[in-house]
Formats: structure tokens, sequence, C-alpha cells
């Protein structure tokens, strides 16, 4: 047995939004999987404490370098997450292949993965083209007051 969910997040790591407006667009999130053809497990919000990781599950393998374009391993970024596991409000990291700054929740992963304070999660949907396409992250985003994207997770 496995799970997918969709992590919908602000796009800045420490923001969050006021509560009714996050339960108005969990609202309407819920309501973008319900229908005849349309259906979740569960879809609900949390406001983490401090910053946290929005694992993508098993999906990341590998972060491709703005500056210099090599590819590695992501198991750095996981240590570097390891280490921070205190606080994650900092992500900010040099690069292991050349050294370059980058923040950890802007890299360019094979598979999206992301840090956030506050996220929508939506627990095993089904609908056709199953994720949220632009117009709906777009219409998100104005219930909570800020823009977000959406973590792909399955474990
Ligand atoms: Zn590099």
């Amino acid at each position: 047995m496995s799970d997918n969910w969709i992590r919908i997040i602000p796009t800045t790591p420490t923001w969050a939004p006021q509560i009714p407006n996050a339960e108005t667009a969990t609202a309407y999130v819920r309501s973008l999987f319900t229908g005849p053809t349309a259906s979740a497990d569960d879809v609900t919000h949390s406001i983490h404490a401090g910053v946290a990781f929005i694992d993508s599950g098993v999906n990341t393998s590998s972060v491709t370098c703005s500056a210099c374009g090599k590819v590695t391993d992501v198991a750095w970024v996981f240590d570097i997450i390891d280490e921070r596991a205190e606080d994650l409000s900092q992500l900010d990291a040099a690069m292991p292949c050349c050294g370059a700054s980058a923040n950890l929740n802007d890299l360019n992963y094979d598979w999206p993965m992301a840090f956030a304070r506050f996220e929508i999660e939506v627990m095993n949907g089904t609908r056709d083209g199953y994720e949220l396409d632009v117009t709906e992250l777009d219409h998100v985003g104005s219930l909570l007051g800020h823009s977000v994207r959406q973590v792909l997770q399955h474990i």
C-alpha cells in the first residue's frame, strides 16, 4: 500500500496565512476533489511551528546546479536538513559542485521538494489531471493572500 499527497505551499517558506483564509482556501481545494469523478481520502491544512521540510517521499533523487550545470545526488541536501532540523528558517547553502551560494528552497530538483510553514494536503486525490493547474493554484493563492506552488509526494 502507498499513499499519494498533493502538498500546496506558499512560495515563501516562513509565510503562513490567517486561519480564516486557510480554511477558505482548504474548502476550495476540497471542492476540486469532490464530485462524480473526483474524490480524496482527506483534504486538510497544517500550520507548522517553524519552517518544515516538504518532502516528496521517494521521488527526489538529484539536483542540477544553476551556476555550473552539474547534477549531484540529493543526499547532501538531506544532510543539511538533518543538521538544521531544529531551525529550517535559514536555507542558504553552498553547492557541493562549485561552491556557488544557493537557497535549498529554490534548487532545481529532478522532482520538486520545498520548505514551508503552511500546507494544504490532499490525500489520495483522484480527478482528471490530478494535480492543480495554474489557474487553480492562482485561486488558492488569492484566497490565502500569498502565491503558492505544489509538491507531489508519493510514500
Ligand atoms: Zn555548481
